[in-house]
């Protein structure tokens, strides 16, 4: 009988159960080597295998084509906001970026120091509660890159398809919340990069994968580590990698790949979804807070009547092992946020508990 709750953080957030009964072991004594994962050097024989199956593994899971390098970084996706820009948006060039909530603003503020930024769309008016159209989406007429976030994270919005970018544009997608949580066609795109800790393993490394031929034309003399080509040369060990990071990151790949790889894992995340939305569209006891056709698989954001009573949802669910449901600090609400990782029985649990909270306060 496992002790664990249902762990509903949006991030770091849960994570594959086998995954974590593996590291325990490895974190010990890894492949019989005597030394544990965290002890071992990142250029020793172990360490080569681990990072080698990492990279492979992924590839295989996102069919990630030849041309595109797999780099294992640091600092967050935070600094992919200014890396994407200082290396790839030359001093007076403009780059599009889709604005749909905190962490699109976030990137577009720091384009900024780099050119010019066009916001092509925004869904700021609504409060960031729908995803915005392609008839609602006006590029500029040359931009070098089309910016969006894919899945924002704080307001339970997802894109379902990838925007339009114009000829000559190239695609960047902050993927942090729902990377590899469903098929994605990686040719479409110059570059594509998320933190780890909600799809993918612990906070500390990003995932980037990008197109080769960008790292030939870099915008600007950059600080050697701020390079996408540094990292590309040296197999992101041109210096100490988040070693485990990049560990644990494999192991979750490996598992993504045993659950039957992105079909079946997006299956199973449309279904978890749907559980929670039955829930939330099945009386007007319930507000989900994005708009129907916007809604993300991976954040399920709503509301009750009023603030007293989202307070107590959120402690009655605490007291039964529902935990973290409360809404990002900066929107209020709930959040449930059921990443690939988080189990379809943990779902269905909320969904009756949802309804038994209903049935005492609606
Ligand atoms: N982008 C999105 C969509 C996020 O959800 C987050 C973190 N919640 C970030 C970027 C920032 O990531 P990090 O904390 O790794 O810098």
């Amino acid at each position: 009988m496992s002790d664990r709750v249902y762990n509903f953080s949006a991030g770091p957030a849960v994570l594959p159960e086998p995954v974590l009964r593996d590291a325990q072991r490895d974190i010990w004594d890894i492949e019989g080597s005597g030394v544990g994962i965290l002890e071992h050097s990142h250029r020793g024989k172990v360490f080569d295998g681990v990072i080698e199956r990492a990279e492979a593994d992924c590839r295989a899971i996102g069919s990630i084509p030849d041309n595109y390098r797999v780099l294992f970084l640091q600092g967050g996706a935070s600094s992919q906001f200014f890396m994407v820009p200082a290396n790839l948006l030359p001093d007076g060039a403009t780059a599009d970026y889709i604005n749909t909530g905190s962490w699109s603003a976030k990137a577009i503020k720091e384009a900024r120091l780099y050119g010019t930024v066009h916001v092509a769309a925004s869904s700021e008016d609504d409060n960031f509660a729908f995803i915005p159209t392609p008839d609602q989406t006006r590029c500029s007429p040359n931009p070098v890159y089309v910016h969006f976030t894919s899945n924002n994270t704080i307001f339970g919005t997802q894109f379902r398809q990838a925007p339009d970018t114009p000829d000559g544009a190239f695609l960047v997608c902050d993927a942090s919340s729902d990377i590899f949580s469903r098929r994605i066609d990686v040719s479409r795109y110059g570059l594509i990069y998320a933190g780890a800790q909600k799809n993918l393993g612990p906070a500390g490394v990003t995932l980037v994968i990008l197109r080769e031929d960008l790292l030939e034309r870099p915008a600007r003399e950059l600080p050697t580590m701020l390079r996408y080509s540094t990292h590309a040369q040296k197999g992101s060990r041109y210096n100490t990698p988040p070693s485990f990071g990049i560990y644990l990151m494999g192991r979750v790949f490996r598992w993504i790949l045993d659950q039957g790889g992105l079909d079946a894992i997006e299956r199973r995340n449309r279904a978890k979804a749907q559980v929670l939305y039955d829930v939330l569209d099945g009386s007007g006891f319930w507000h989900p807070t994005a708009q129907v056709e916007s809604r993300s698989m991976m954040n399920v954001c709503f509301r009750t009547p009023g603030e007293d009573l989202d307070r107590a949802f959120v402690e009655a669910a605490a007291r039964e092992g529902f935990m973290s449901l409360k809404g990002h600090r900066s929107v209020g609400g709930m959040r449930a946020s059921i990443y690939n990782a988080f189990p379809p029985e943990g779902c269905d649990a909320l969904a009756r508990f949802m309804r038994d909270f209903e049935a005492r306060h609606g």
